[in-house]
C-alpha cells in the first residue's frame, strides 16, 4: 500500500454509522495532514450547515448543468430524488493545496472513486454494530422525516454487501475505541 504524497483517502459507511462524527474526531486530530472534498447535493441545508462548507447547495437545475460540463469525478443519487457528487475542482484544489483529500462519500460513491483516482485511495468502510443500533442513532438524530428513515435502512443491507470492496472495515461499537482504530490506520498509511 502506498503512502505516497497524492493518495487520496475515502471514508464511507451506512447512513448513521457514525461517520461524520468519526470524521470530525479526524480533522481534529490532523488538521492539516487531510482536507474535507466538499460535494455538491440538491439536499436542502440542515440546521447549522452553511453553503460552501459543509456542501456546495445545488437547486436540480444547477446540479444537472454540472453533470453536463463534466464538473463531477462521481455523482449518485445517494436517496430518491436526492443527489450527491465529487467535484473535479475540489479534488485538484486540495492536492494543489498540499493537503490530502478526504471524501465522506456513500458506498457506491465510494466504489466509483476507487476505480477514478490514481493512485488508488485509501479506502475505510465505517460499520454499525447491528442494525437496530443504526436505526436508533438514525431516531437519535432527528434529522430524519419517516421516508427519509426508510430510504436509508432500506439501503443497509446492500450497503453491507459491498464492505469488502473496501480496503479496511472499522466496528463502531465505541466511538473512542473506533476513532482510535482510525488514527492507527491513518498513522501506518500517511505518516510525514
Ligand atoms: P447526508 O445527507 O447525511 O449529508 O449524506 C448522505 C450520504 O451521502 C452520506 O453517506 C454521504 O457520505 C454521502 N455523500 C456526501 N457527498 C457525496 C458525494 O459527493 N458523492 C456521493 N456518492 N455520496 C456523497
Amino acid at each position: 500500500m502506498s503512502s505516497g504524497s497524492n493518495q487520496c483517502l475515502i471514508i464511507t459507511a451506512p447512513s448513521g454509522a457514525g461517520k461524520s462524527t468519526l470524521i470530525k474526531a479526524l480533522m481534529a486530530k490532523y488538521p492539516t495532514l487531510f482536507q474535507f472534498s466538499i460535494s455538491a447535493t440538491t439536499r436542502p441545508p440542515r440546521q447549522g450547515e452553511v453553503d460552501g462548507q459543509h456542501y456546495h447547495f445545488l437547486c436540480s437545475e444547477a446540479f444537472k448543468a454540472a453533470q453536463a460540463d463534466n464538473s463531477f469525478l462521481e455523482w449518485e443519487e445517494v436517496y430518491s430524488g436526492l443527489f450527491y457528487g465529487t467535484l473535479r475542482s475540489e479534488v485538484s484544489r486540495i492536492q494543489r493545496s498540499g493537503a490530502i483529500p478526504l471524501f465522506d462519500i456513500d458506498v457506491n460513491g465510494g466504489l466509483s472513486l476507487q476505480q477514478k483516482i490514481d493512485p488508488k485511495p485509501l479506502s475505510i468502510f465505517i460499520k454499525p454494530p447491528s442494525k437496530a443500533l443504526l436505526e436508533q442513532r438514525l431516531i437519535d438524530r432527528k434529522t430524519e422525516s419517516a421516508e427519509s428513515l426508510r430510504d436509508r435502512l432500506a439501503r443497509y443491507e446492500y450497503e453491507i454487501s459491498q464492505e469488502t470492496s473496501f480496503d479496511y472495515v472499522i466496528v463502531n461499537d465505541n466511538l473512542d475505541r473506533a476513532a482510535q482504530e482510525l488514527f492507527t490506520l491513518i498513522d501506518k498509511h500517511f505518516a510525514r
